[in-house]
């Protein structure tokens, strides 16, 4: 039989503010207004932290990244959605479907189909989506950090400009040559993995490409390609030495982690013609023969990561997004773990916050929960990459 519903004996509570009763509200600076940045400050006033200010080192923080293809599987695309970003936003092809093409001798041999779980965006689609709901002050473009100190038992992140600025928790989300590494992990230090990812974006107005597609031409070289608004955005890896990847871009790769536009010389343009040329289908070396805007960024290796947070005096320093674990692209997880990561680092801070959690015991625990997804993709990409026929030079 049916029990009948009973109320609870004791109405419920409203849920109390942040930082209710004597502790002051926290200070918290995120380094880095890229995705995870970005994402994770969103999510923080989402929860009613009203002391959040990004700190972005570009000039101009919509314009540096070229705006390649990004896969977001579902918990990313889930977080988007508590935060009220709608799909139609940043998603412009919602195909769920990769192909996967074997060629040989410059023709298709073998087409798979596989289901991808989430869906397509583009860096450029998804900062833009992230970044218009940031109220006005909260993201400082122009604002590099150079180092991080301790003052009356609290963070303070010290500015190129000679300025510093004092925080509870500071959150680097500065990407793959990220300072706060740097400085809170100084041993794990980037590797080149001998190869690079050549990316372009072609505008077309007529592509009957509406899925993912990757062919495999065979050893050392991968390209795939999906249409993005007003055109194709694809990537083409190839093996290239340290030598000639200085050549190519104008400095070693672990100095040019990014080749921009103006990085990409006419001998990088070369290299990915003549190999498109050697080992893809016609009407695919033709697209990235005719492409103008490129950009390119070497595939480097890190060790693992042991830990993502840091006591500074009484507050704290976390890494996290790229800044953490920069993974080969091929794994398609650096943006999904950066704003995996950055939505249960808020709900850990929201728990000390508003429930009075044990702060060192809730940073504890979200570092156990989320280090095993970013080791298991540091560990990820040197299989794929031997997949490929890609190896250290
Ligand atoms: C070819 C390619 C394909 C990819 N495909 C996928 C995919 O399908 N799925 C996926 O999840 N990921 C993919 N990725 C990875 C993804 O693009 C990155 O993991 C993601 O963009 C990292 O975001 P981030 O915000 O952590 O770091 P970044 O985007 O690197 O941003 C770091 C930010 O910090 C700023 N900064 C750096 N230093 C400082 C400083 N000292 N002070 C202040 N600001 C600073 C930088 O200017 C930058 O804006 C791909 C990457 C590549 C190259």
């Amino acid at each position: 039989m049916t029990q009948p519903h009973t109320p609870p004996a004791n109405p419920p509570r409203a849920i109390p503010a942040l930082s209710a009763g004597t502790s002051p509200r926290p200070r918290i600076a995120v380094v880095g207004g890229s995705l995870t940045g970005v994402t994770c400050a969103l999510l923080l006033l989402h929860a009613g932290f009203d002391r959040v200010t990004v700190y972005e080192a570009a000039p101009d923080a919509a314009s540096h990244r070229g705006g390649g293809l990004i896969g977001l599987e579902h918990p990313a695309l889930g977080i988007l959605d508590r935060l009220g970003i709608g799909q139609d936003e940043f998603v412009a092809y919602p195909s769920e479907t990769v192909l996967e093409v074997t060629i040989r001798y410059r023709q298709p041999i073998h087409t798979a189909r596989r289901t991808y779980p989430g869906r397509n965006t583009t860096w450029s689609l998804l900062h833009h989506a992230l970044t218009r709901r940031l109220p006005d002050g909260i993201l400082q473009p122009g604002r590099h950090v150079t180092g991080l100190a301790e003052r009356d038992r609290r963070p303070q992140l010290l500015f190129a400009d000679g300025t510093r600025v004092d925080a509870d928790v500071v959150v680097f989300a500065d990407g793959r040559a990220s300072t706060g590494r740097r400085l809170l992990d100084p041993s794990r230090r980037l590797r080149y993995a001998g190869y690079v990812a050549h990316r372009g974006h072609t505008p077309t107005s007529h592509t009957l490409l509406r899925d993912f597609l990757r062919l495999e031409p065979g050893p050392g070289c991968q390209y795939t390609v999906a249409p993005i608004p007003d055109g194709l955005d694809w990537t083409l890896y190839l093996t290239c030495s340290p030598a000639d990847y200085t050549h190519c871009f104008g400095a070693p790769p672990q100095r040019r982690m990014f080749a921009l536009p103006h990085h990409v010389s006419p001998a990088a343009r070369a290299h990915a013609d003549t190999h498109a040329a050697l080992v893809l289908p016609a009407p695919h070396a033709a697209t990235v023969h005719a492409t103008t805007l490129r950009t390119a960024a070497p595939v480097m290796d890190i060790d693992p990561p042991t830990r993502m947070a840091w006591p500074v005096g009484a507050g704290w320093a976390v890494l996290i997004g790229d800044a953490l674990a920069p993974v080969r692209p091929h794994t398609g997880r650096g943006a999904n773990n950066g704003i995996e990561q950055a939505a249960a680092l808020t709900t850990a801070l929201t728990q000390h916050h508003r429930w009075g959690a044990h702060l060192a015991t809730a940073l504890d625990g979200w570092q156990r929960r989320q280090l095993p997804e970013a080791v298991a993709a540091v560990r990820q990409g040197p299989r794929l990459g031997a997949h490929l026929g890609n190896h250290q030079p």
